[in-house]
């Protein structure tokens, strides 16, 4: 054969070829586990020369020890069954740092199929790793945003929806008590109404903060339930519990002390709290739960503002 297509005698050809690009090119020899040949710009990524490249062992410990014993195994695995194969690691520089690599790796066997040699070439894809990650990072903050209320910083309804509909379910399964805290912030429209929004918004705040500290549990939430409602979901909590914790609400709003001059209670800021527990059983719903809860608010409201209702009987169903 010749002409245009023919580079089959022209080797030093190939080896410009191979040692001007990105990729770096490689060859093991099978039978010694040794490197036949490994391009040059090996040397000015990770800052090992080219002769320190001697045996397989050389490259198995310039990985990332966490990366290590996974893609060692993995390339071996795949070689000795014949099967061309990729892996991503992390490559240890001379100077203790890594660079993120694609090793994409042939297996070339002889007449008689008897695994030979592997060639393959190192891609760096640190680039594209650190985008990914950036991406991840991303991902997970929007996440976290879905379920965080903008204003307060607590958890939104979203979250509290996800977080009772789990708990109930929970606590269905082992008998245990569920216990629910809605508090609504007393003569709210006024407050705006006297001090403005943005000061309605501070006090919203305030109030959020300070209920994050009455909750106390490791599965406790805090939500905004919607306006100036707040919610708070105390698991494996029985009534003697959630009064507790509702008293602790009270008093530490009490104590918050944001001016109302148009309360009739003490001139301050005052909150109404409805307190539920229930022992989930049979079919009944977390919906039921929270309008039995709300009734106990409106009672509050009724009963005339700044105090607690409570009921501990299994909501309707
Ligand atoms: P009650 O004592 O019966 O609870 O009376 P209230 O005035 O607190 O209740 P109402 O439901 O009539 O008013 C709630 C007010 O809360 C009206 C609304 O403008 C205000 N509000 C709801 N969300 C926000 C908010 O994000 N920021 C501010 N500043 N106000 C809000
Ligand atoms: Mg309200
Ligand atoms: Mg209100």
């Amino acid at each position: 054969m010749s002409g245009i297509n023919d580079l089959s005698s022209d080797s030093a050809v190939y080896k410009t070829l191979l040692e001007s690009t990105q990729a770096i090119p490689w060859k093991i020899d099978w039978s010694t586990m040794s490197f036949a040949y490994i391009g040059p710009q090996i040397e000015p990524l990770l800052g090992w020369s080219q002769e320190s490249w001697v045996t397989a062992e050389d490259w198995a410990t310039r990985i990332h020890p966490d990366d290590r014993d996974y893609v060692v195994n993995f390339c071996i695995a795949q070689s000795q069954a014949g099967v061309d194969h990729e892996a991503d690691y992390r490559a240890l520089t001379k100077d203790n740092g890594y660079v993120w690599i694609r090793d994409v790796v042939h297996v070339v066997r002889n007449d008689s199929g008897e695994v030979e040699s592997l060639i393959g070439f190192m891609f760096d894809i640190s680039e594209r790793k650190k985008t990914e990650e950036k991406l991840i990072a991303l991902q997970k903050e929007l996440e976290a945003l879905s379920f965080k209320d903008g204003l307060t910083g607590i958890a939104n309804r979203r979250q509290f929806d996800v977080s009772l509909e789990r708990e109930w379910a929970g606590a269905r399964n082992g008998g245990l008590p569920l216990s629910l805290i809605l508090i609504d912030v007393d003569f709210f429209k006024q407050y705006n109404d006297l001090y403005g929004h943005i000061q309605g918004d501070k006090c919203l705040i305030d109030i959020a903060q300070t209920l994050s500290l009455a909750a106390i549990g490791p599965r406790d939430v805090v939500a905004r339930f919607g306006g100036e409602e707040f919610v708070l979901m105390l698991p494996e909590t029985d009534a003697a519990g959630a009064r507790k914790v509702a008293e602790r609400c009270h008093r530490l709003i009490e104590k918050l002390a944001i001016p109302h001059s148009q309360s009739p209670h003490g001139q301050n800021v005052t909150v109404s709290i409805g307190v539920g527990t229930s022992v989930p059983r049979g079919d009944s719903s977390p919906t039921a739960f929270i309008q039995a809860v709300d009734r106990q608010l409106y009672a509050a409201k009724q009963n005339g503002r700044n105090r607690i209702e409570y009921f501990d009987e299994r909501p309707a169903q």
